[in-house]
């Protein structure tokens, strides 16, 4: 059951709405009524302020890669605060981090660190207008990259607006008109389109932005055709390909650019490299990533923040990243596997209607039995989203944590009895659920 109005989850939100616009802080986390407010996490299982655990395979929208409060994160991250959580002076931790990512990830010469992927993406694409001289970005219809006014045009297109070839549609109230037409929007796996519509601004593209398996547009891989057109025309074009591994860097060792073989010129890290705490980083090749250097005068993109490089998040991040090994990787992938298996069956044993996308540790459930190939096909209709709604709920009152859009994200420390229990939990929800 949602906790009850006298629970203490709906005490905190009481006063919540006293202090904070609706409440909360963070839009993607809303449930209505109001949140189950966390208490602690351990390992896969988070407790909330009434007492209750259950299973997290939201892992903090993809954050998290080895639970909560892992033994040795929490050691490296509590000496780093011991000696001083931030200085106005660099510390050798940067440093380290920035080596594994240099070690692991074959397009990385260098990296800039930043405070979260939403920087990371907006210091990438002004470091891509720095380098070509051009204004103008390209991007997915319907791909999330964070709240940086050019990535997230799009987010809400609605089949009453999205137009043929797809529309710039704002996402915020007053986002200026030249920010639409700054963005170039494009329809995912649609090869021709795509080619002709980056072709149409050839002269004015600065990069060409894109998340192999962009997650709010239904967890669909781009193809192996759709990607060659990308970086083909791009490349003739001289637009940079700018790739978002802010949650794909889960998917593969050497980052889901080797996974799906993309050269980019500037990659995106946030999330799993901070190990649980804010972080971004841009990433690329030294002639690409010298737009941010000072060596020869002033750099063509100055970059900045009081936080960036904290030796907290560089040391949780590395702590992290050093645990996830290739065979933690290959853990990961035979999870997701076995993850999505569990959810066909649940939808085969309840004879309801859904499929699952995803790729490694992370799955999409859908309500619909569709061929999905973009953000439209994947687009729901409000009986999809009322029954993903039933079931996000079904599912945490079973004691299993997915995201409000019934999307999960597994984490090395989950076990194989926890997804066989979450196959049983689904049936029954399914069955419960009126479609
Ligand atoms: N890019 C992608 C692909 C993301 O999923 C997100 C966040 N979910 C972001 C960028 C923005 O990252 P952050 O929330 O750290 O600003």
């Amino acid at each position: 059951m949602w906790p009850a109005p006298n629970s203490n989850s709906a005490k905190i939100f009481n006063r919540a709405m006293e202090v904070l616009p609706g409440g909360i802080s963070r839009l993607l986390t809303w449930v209505d009524p109001y949140p189950i407010y966390a208490k602690r996490g351990e390992g896969g299982y988070i407790e909330d302020e009434d007492g209750i655990r259950r299973l997290d395979l939201m892992n903090n929208f993809a954050s998290l890669i080895h639970g909560h409060a892992h033994p040795q994160i929490v050691s490296a991250v509590t000496q780093a605060v011991a000696n001083g959580s931030c200085f106005a002076f660099p510390a050798e931790r940067e440093i380290q981090l920035a080596e594994l990512l240099q070690d692991r990830i074959a397009s990385v010469d260098k990296v800039r660190f930043c405070n979260s992927g939403t920087e990371a993406i907006m210091i990438a694409l002004k470091a891509a207008r720095a380098r070509t001289g051009r204004s103008r970005i390209a991007k997915i219809e319907g791909a999330y990259h964070g709240m940086y006014d050019h990535a997230e045009v799009s987010l809400d297109s609605r089949p009453d607006n999205w137009g043929n070839s797809p529309a710039s549609i704002p996402h915020t109230y007053g986002t200026p008109k030249s920010v639409l037409e700054d963005t170039l929007v494009l329809p995912l796996n649609e090869p021709i389109e795509t080619e002709r519509l980056l072709r149409s601004q050839a002269e004015s593209l600065a990069a060409v932005l894109i998340d192999p398996v962009p997650t709010k547009v239904g967890m669909i891989e781009m193809t192996a055709e759709y990607i060659d057109v990308i970086q083909k025309v791009a490349r003739d074009i001289g637009a940079l390909i700018i790739v978002d591994e802010v949650i794909a860097f889960r998917l593969a060792y050497e980052g889901a650019q080797a996974r799906y073989g993309i050269e980019p010129d500037l990659t995106t890290f946030a999330k799993i490299i901070g190990g649980g705490f804010p972080v971004g980083a841009i990433c690329g090749k030294d002639d690409t990533m010298a737009v941010f250097s000072h060596e020869n005068g002033e750099p063509l993109n100055p970059s900045s923040g009081t936080f960036t490089g904290n030796p907290v998040s560089m040391a949780a991040g590395l702590a992290t990243m050093k645990l996830l090994t290739r065979e933690a990787y290959e853990g990961l992938e035979m999870m997701g596997e076995r993850s999505r298996k569990a959810i066909r069956r649940a939808f085969e044993a309840s004879r309801r209607r859904g499929q699952v996308t995803g790729v490694g540790a992370m799955f999409q459930i859908h309500f619909n039995d569709r061929s999905l190939t973009d953000f439209r096909t994947a687009f729901r209709t409000e009986e999809e989203n009322a029954i993903s709604k039933q079931v996000h709920r079904g599912l945490l009152d079973r004691g299993f944590i997915l995201s409000p859009r019934c999307s999960g994200f597994l984490s090395t420390v989950n076990t194989e009895q926890e997804i066989d229990d979450l196959e049983i939990a689904l049936t029954e929800t399914l069955q419960e659920t009126a479609v």
